[in-house]
C-alpha cells in the first residue's frame, strides 16, 4: 500500500485566536509542508475546543485508527500532541512509532524517524522517567524543552497564578485581584510609597499577609507573566512560557512609566547590579560611576561612595565594578551551595538572620536560668518560686529564639547559585533584590555578606 500523510490539528480553550493556532491555519500549514516535501495530500483530522469536556480528542482517536506502517503524521508542534504531562505525551508518540509510522512536528523541525528526532524522543523518555519518579529536580534541557512547549516546569508559580493539571499557568481566582491591586498601586508611586499604601489597605502579599516591601513589589513588577509571558530561568537561560495575562499593555506601561525618576535615576542594573546592595564600612551606599579614557575609547566602571562621601566621613577608594561584581557572584554562589556556611543555614531554614541583634538578650536569659538552677541546688530558693521564675525565663527565652522553619530545598538553592554565577547583570540585580542581599565592601576590596532574606519568601515572591 502507498504510504499516506495525515495532518492533525487541535485547539484548546486557552489558545489565542490570532497566534497561528487556529484550526484552518494549522491545516494550511500541514498541507503546504506536505506539498513542499513531496508527501501525499494529507488526510486531515482536527479536534476543536470542546467546552465542559476537558481535552477530549475524538479526531485523534479516529486518525490513529487509520495510521499504519510507512505513514507520516504531521502536526504544527508538540503542544498539539502534548497531553496531561510528558508520560502521556510520550505514550501518544510511541503509539505512532509502534505502527511503523513517523511523526513530524513542522514548526519544531522534528521528525521522529531521523537521528535528531530520536535524540529528542530519548530526552522525552528521560523526562517521562523523571515524572514517574516524581522527582522535583529536572534536568535543564528537559525543563527547557517542556517550557518551550508551554509547560510551566516548576511547582512555584508567579503570584496570581496556579499550575493546572496540564502543568500550564492559569490565573488563580483567589489571588489574581490582590496582584492586580498591588501592580496598579505602582502607577504614579515609588516602590516605597506603593508598599506603604498596600500595607495600609491590607492587600495580601505572596505571604498571605499585607507585609509589602519595596523589594517584593519590585520583584513583582519585573514579572512579564502579567502581560502573558512568564519567564522561567534555568541555568542562566531565560525561557518564556506563554500564559494568560493579568494587565493590559497600557496598564503595564503606566506602572513602569517614570520608574527611573522614582529610583533617583542612578540605578542602572544592566551596568551596576550591586547598586542598592553595597555599602562601605562607613555606611555610605556605593554608586556606579563610569569613566571614559581618551585613548582607545575605552570605558571603565567603578563603584564609588561619591557625593555622599563627606556625609558619611568616608575615605574609601573607588573599586573596579567588574571585579566587585565577580566577587559578589562568587560569594553568593558559595553561600547558596556551601552547607557549612552559617548564612547558608539561615537561607535553608529561615531560622535567623545573620545577626538579629538579640544575641545579648538571649545570653542574659540563659545566664539567669543557670543562676536560678544554682540557687535551687543550694537550697536558697523555694521550689514553688523556682518553678514559676523558671517558667517565666523559659518563656522569655522562647520569645527570643527565632523559630526554625524547614522550607527550602537544596536543589532550589543550587539553581539560584547557578543563576547568580551566570546571569546577566540585569538579572543579577533582580536576584539581589529578591534575596534582599546586603554586602559590605572593605577598603581593600574584600566583600562581606551582611544579610539576606530567607528563601521561602523568595520562592513565593518569584
Ligand atoms: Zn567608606
Amino acid at each position: 500500500m502507498t504510504p499516506r500523510a495525515f495532518s492533525y490539528a487541535r485547539v484548546s480553550g486557552r489558545d489565542q485566536a490570532d497566534s497561528g493556532y487556529s484550526l484552518p491555519a494549522q491545516r494550511e500549514r500541514a498541507a503546504a509542508f506536505a506539498q513542499f516535501h513531496a508527501l501525499p495530500v494529507p488526510i486531515h483530522f482536527e479536534d476543536p475546543a470542546v467546552s465542559g469536556k476537558r481535552d477530549a480528542r475524538p479526531a485523534w482517536v479516529a486518525m490513529m485508527g487509520q495510521v499504519r506502517a510507512g505513514d507520516t503524521v504531521l502536526a504544527k508542534d508538540l503542544t498539539r500532541i502534548a497531553r496531561g504531562g510528558i508520560v502521556q505525551t510520550l505514550t501518544l508518540i510511541r503509539d505512532i512509532e509502534a505502527r511503523g509510522a513517523r511523526l513530524v512536528l513542522i514548526d519544531q523541525s522534528l521528525d521522529t524517524s531521523t537521528p535528531f528526532g530520536r535524540v529528542v524522543l530519548s530526552i522525552l523518555a528521560t523526562l517521562a522517567e523523571y515524572e514517574l519518579e516524581q522527582t522535583r529536580e529536572r534536568s535543564m534541557i528537559g525543563r527547557t524543552f517542556a517550557a518551550k512547549a508551554g509547560i510551566w516546569p516548576q511547582g512555584s508559580v508567579p503570584y496570581g497564578y496556579l499550575r493546572n493539571a496540564e502543568k500550564r499557568l492559569e490565573l488563580n481566582p483567589a489571588t489574581r485581584e490582590p496582584v492586580r491591586a498591588a501592580l496598579l498601586a505602582l502607577v504614579g508611586r515609588s516602590y516605597q510609597e506603593a508598599s506603604e499604601e498596600l500595607r495600609g489597605q491590607g492587600i495580601p502579599s505572596p505571604t498571605g499577609k499585607p507585609n509589602w516591601s519595596p523589594a517584593r513589589l519590585h520583584a513583582l513588577a519585573q514579572q512579564t507573566a502579567y502581560i502573558g509571558r512568564a519567564v522561567f530561568v534555568s541555568g542562566g537561560e531565560r525561557i518564556e512560557v506563554p500564559c494568560p495575562r493579568l494587565l493590559s499593555d497600557e496598564e503595564w506601561e503606566a506602572l513602569h512609566a517614570g520608574r527611573r525618576a522614582f529610583s533617583g535615576g542612578e540605578r542602572r542594573p544592566d551596568r551596576y547590579p550591586l547598586v542598592g546592595h553595597l555599602r562601605c564600612p562607613h555606611g555610605a551606599p556605593m554608586n556606579g560611576r563610569q569613566e571614559s579614557h581618551r585613548n582607545a575609547g575605552m570605558v571603565s566602571r567603578y563603584h564609588v561612595s561619591g557625593r555622599l562621601k563627606r556625609h558619611y566621613g568616608c575615605g574609601c577608594p573607588s573599586f573596579r565594578a567588574a571585579q566587585v561584581d565577580d566577587a559578589a557572584r562568587d560569594l553568593l554562589a558559595r553561600v547558596l551551595t556551601d552547607p557549612t556556611d552559617p548564612a547558608h543555614l539561615a537561607l535553608l531554614t529561615g531560622a535567623t538572620p545573620l545577626s538579629d541583634g538579640r544575641e545579648q538578650e538571649r545570653q542574659e536569659v540563659q545566664e539567669s536560668l543557670s543562676n536560678l538552677a544554682r540557687l535551687r541546688v543550694l537550697g536558697q530558693i523555694e521550689e514553688r518560686d523556682y518553678l514559676s521564675l523558671r517558667e517565666e525565663l523559659k518563656a522569655r527565652e522562647r520569645a527570643l529564639t527565632p523559630k526554625p522553619r524547614q522550607v527550602t530545598e537544596v536543589p532550589v538553592m543550587n539553581e539560584l547559585a547557578a543563576d547568580v554565577r551566570e546571569a546577566s547583570s540585569e538579572h543579577l540585580a533582580e536576584l539581589l533584590d529578591l534575596l534582599d542581599v546586603r554586602l559590605l565592601i572593605q577598603p581593600d576590596g574584600t566583600l562581606e555578606l551582611l544579610g539576606l532574606r530567607p528563601l521561602d519568601t523568595v520562592q513565593q515572591a518569584v
